[in-house]
């Protein structure tokens, strides 16, 4: 795909768990890094399944990248020589990554970001609509529903095997979480 190179821009990946986000954003991170593009990779802090410091996908390909708890940290690693900043699970990010996103397209630096545009819950995930909205490249993709094997766009919560309801809270003591991804049929939110 053509890609502007005399300014910067802002990519975003989206869909649900499994849907190979993570996949691409690697993908186009070591594409820039063959190309000899200057890169630096960020994911929040909160995200500890493998590594801290690698963004890791579930196929199990990785990249170095940064640890950080607000989004205004990028710019304390941004260097003049900076050109691509990829930004892995931005869904966790506050809503002001929207902002740094926006300050580095400006700068001249192609941002590329990755997460999760619905919840649980299938409503809009915290900054990503603001990303969507912004973006000069967006895609979206789908997984695999593991009930009936259609293309899934939705991450289904599981507590205890059962799905779980509206209002359960983020942090269950004691209870077994999972994810899956599923199709708009076999969605299930409990009320
Ligand atoms: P994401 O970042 O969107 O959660 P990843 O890039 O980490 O996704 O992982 C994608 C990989 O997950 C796929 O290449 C495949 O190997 C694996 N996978 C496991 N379950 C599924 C599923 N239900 N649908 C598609 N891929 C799946
Ligand atoms: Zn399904």
């Amino acid at each position: 795909m053509y890609r502007p190179t005399d300014h910067g821009y802002i990519e975003v990946v989206v869909g649900p768990m499994y849907s190979g986000k993570s996949e691409e954003l690697i993908r186009r991170l070591k594409r820039a890094k063959i190309a000899k593009q200057d890169v630096i990779v960020f994911k929040p802090c909160i995200d500890n399944r493998y590594s801290k410091e690698d963004v890791v996908s579930h196929s199990g390909i990785s990249i170095r990248a940064i640890a950080i708890n607000h989004p205004e940290e990028i710019l304390d690693y941004i260097t003049d020589e900076t050109q691509v900043v990829g930004i892995d699970e931005v869904q966790f990010f506050h809503e002001r990554v929207v902002e740094i996103a926006l300050r580095l397209a400006d700068m001249g630096i192609r941002v590329i970001t990755a997460g999760l545009d619905m919840d649980f819950k299938a409503e809009p995930f915290g900054p990503v609509p603001g990303l969507l909205s912004r973006a000069e490249f967006v895609d979206k993709l789908q997984a695999v529903c593991m009930k009936c094997g259609s293309p899934a766009t939705r991450t289904q919560r599981l507590i205890n095997g059962k799905p779980a309801r509206y209002d359960d809270p983020i942090i269950l003591v004691g209870a077994t979480e999972s994810y899956e991804a599923r199709c708009r049929k076999c969605h299930q939110i409990s009320k």
